[in-house]
């Protein structure tokens, strides 16, 4: 059977073979072959979860609450489950997972496979450390019960591992405490890029949260303004159940309207009404959890407002020794590109980067511009100086990344080709992205 498939940026489209199991015997009877892919919500900014080359396994029905130990602080799941449903179903009992993706469509089968990080990398790190144990299932494994103590090498390729190791279907998470279901939200005015990047180090250490956004999108004086935005868990109400009821993204929609607002012309002017909105306000604000999680819910038109040829995203982690020197040679090959970028956010990393993890120590630089032929020349040049200065781009994120700049920015790239191949020597899993990028 197959079905149309759009990855969130639009960058690639078709119609790809697809099952979507009930039950785990039929899900064992589909992948009986070469050419596998889980797909959790779909919602990945890349073609991650299919190819022509493979059938996608959508996880939508594997998605129960296994088990819950407040005393020990896990929670054990299916992969299937959204964070949106885990957000339902913990908070009341006031807990939480501490390390969350910004939507809460996104799949705890996703948020392994991408090893996806929050607005408190730095202070939290990635979601793999909050992983205890998962299943997997691979037609020449059978199931395996996997964590960093038992069957450590498939545990260590899975996360983070672009679904390419088999179909995970139960994780155990560790969770969090939370002292309430808000946030204390407090934004500083930041006037230009270098003063945003210095901001976000010194506010870093203070907050439980923090991220900042940026203006590119006008040339000329305080390029890179904006505001950061620091929160901090707090007590109070979580607005409760109806604020998980929330409009859906649907990237594969056929039939949406998607009118073509941010062109070159409007972005500047979108940009501007959006700083005004987030100006800093007197005193700190407590907005519910859910929004400070999720701020792209109600904003689903940011996506579709592109028109039907898309956004590009590069995401880089960004040494901090390198920032001084990176900020001025990356404004001067925007003034020589000339064009505006659509959304420009900043947010302050901490980890050891290895195999194919987004993660090291300094900043998460990431620029969204709509897709032309102009932007893709201006990012494949961004590429260069990105290595020159040690920045690695986020896979999950980037479908232009070529494999020849990916090999320049992860050391261990190779590491994982080989260990995969020794693991799987079939290379059964497979998807657009691993294609791409020869993994
Ligand atoms: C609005 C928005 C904000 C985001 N913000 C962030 C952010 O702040 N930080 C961040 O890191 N990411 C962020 N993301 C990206 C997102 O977290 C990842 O792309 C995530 O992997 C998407 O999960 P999904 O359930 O949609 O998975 P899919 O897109 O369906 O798949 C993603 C990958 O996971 C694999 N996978 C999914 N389920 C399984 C399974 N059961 N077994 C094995 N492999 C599986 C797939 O094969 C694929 O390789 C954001 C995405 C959106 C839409």
């Amino acid at each position: 059977m197959k079905t149309s498939y759009t990855s969130l940026d639009r960058f690639t489209s078709g119609e790809y073979e697809f099952d979507r199991p009930d039950r785990f015997r039929r899900l064992v009877e589909t992948v009986q072959r070469d050419g596998i892919v889980a797909r959790g919500a779909g919602v990945s900014y890349v073609a991650a979860s299919f190819s022509p080359k493979a059938v996608s396994i959508e996880t939508a029905a594997f998605d129960r609450i296994l088990a819950f130990d407040p005393d020990r602080s896990w929670i054990e799941v299916e992969a299937g489950v959204s964070l949106g449903k885990l957000f339902e179903f913990l908070t009341p009992r006031g807990f939480h997972i501490p390390i969350q993706p910004g939507h809460p469509q996104v799949t705890i089968g996703g948020c392994v496979a991408a090893n996806v990080h929050g607005k408190n990398q730095y202070s939290d790190g990635i979601f793999g450390s909050l992983v205890q144990e998962l299943t997997l299932y691979h037609p020449d494994h059978g199931v395996v019960r996997a964590s960093p103590t038992e069957n450590a090498e498939i545990f260590d390729l899975t996360v983070g591992g672009y679904g390419l190791t088999g179909i995970i279907l139960s994780v155990r998470i560790g969770i969090a405490k939370l002292a309430g279901a808000a946030v204390r939200q407090r934004n500083f005015r930041v006037d230009g890029l270098l003063a945003a990047f210095r901001e976000v180090d010194r506010l870093k250490q203070d907050h439980d949260l923090i991220y900042c956004w940026n203006d590119l999108s006008r040339l000329g004086r305080n390029r890179g303004a904006g505001v950061v935005v620091t929160g901090s868990y707090v007590a109070g109400d979580s607005g409760g159940k109806a604020e998980t009821n929330y409009k859906r993204l649907d990237p594969s929609a056929k039939k949406r309207l998607r009118p073509n607002v941010f062109t070159d012309k409007a972005m500047p002017w979108v940009n501007r009404i959006y700083a005004h909105q987030n100006r800093p306000a007197s005193k700190p604000v407590d907005v519910p959890l859910f929004q400070f999680n999720f701020p792209a819910v109600g904003k689903e038109f940011f996506f579709d407002f592109f028109g039907d040829t898309g956004f590009v995203e590069l995401q880089l982690l960004l040494p901090s020794d390198a920032v001084e020197a990176y900020v001025e040679d990356f404004l001067s090959l925007q003034e020589s590109h000339g064009r505006p970028i659509a959304l420009t956010t900043i947010k302050a990393v901490r980890g050891d980067q290895r195999l194919l993890h987004f993660n090291g120590n300094g900043f998460n630089f990431t620029i969204e511009l709509r897709n032309s032929p102009q932007n893709i020349a201006f990012l494949n040049n961004l590429d260069d100086l990105n290595c020159r200065y040690g920045g690695i781009t986020n896979i999950i994120k980037d479908s232009r990344l070529r494999p020849e700049i990916a090999e320049r920015q992860y050391p261990e790239i190779d590491l994982f080709r080989q260990r995969l191949r020794t693991y799987d020597p079939r290379r059964r899993f497979s998807s657009a992205l691993s294609e791409r990028l020869l993994l």
